[in-house]
């Protein structure tokens, strides 16, 4: 299956603070299917290491008090022009991101307190129709591809 993934579940440095996260169970889940990948805030201009933001109403502002806000949304128009152009089945991307968080987010105000909520890029790919998972949604993922496995006319 074709898949748009965030670039960080990969390993690839390009999280706020350039640490690397590699998740095995998920990689060897996904062996064998067509990744493509994004990172929002990097494609969107922000550099590696960059100051943490949050979503605070209808902005992004980082912990010093710079509103990012456009570029989390020239990220994720990138992204959702990736999951058009590739026409992916389905996207996986990173939870708790004020990009990519899927049923969490933090809640603007730096304290650590999440809150129920999607990333900016999350928000662009649902409205547009895509299904977006998580690194925590690892029975569903696995069932789309043993389905897909059985019916690959899918
Ligand atoms: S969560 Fe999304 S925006 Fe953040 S580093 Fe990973 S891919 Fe990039």
């Amino acid at each position: 299956m074709k898949i748009l993934i965030s670039r960080c579940l990969m390993g690839a440095p390009c999280r706020y603070n350039g640490e690397r996260i590699i998740n095995i169970e998920l990689l060897s889940l996904l062996e064998g299917q067509k990744l493509y990948f994004t990172c929002p805030e990097v494609e969107g201009g922000l550099p590696t290491p960059r100051s943490p933001a949050e979503i605070k109403g209808s902005r992004v502002i980082t912990n010093l008090g710079n509103d990012v806000t456009e570029s989390f949304h020239i990220g994720a128009e990138i992204a959702l022009e990736r999951a058009r152009f590739k026409n992916v089945d389905f996207v996986i991307f990173k939870e708790q991101s004020p990009s990519c968080g899927v049923k969490r987010v933090y809640d603007g105000n730096f304290t650590g307190t999440l809150m129920e909520g999607q990333g900016i890029a999350t928000k662009k790919l649902t409205d547009d129709g895509f299904r977006v998972y998580s690194e925590e949604d690892m029975e569903e993922i696995k069932k789309l591809l043993e389905a897909n496995d059985e019916d690959p006319s899918e």
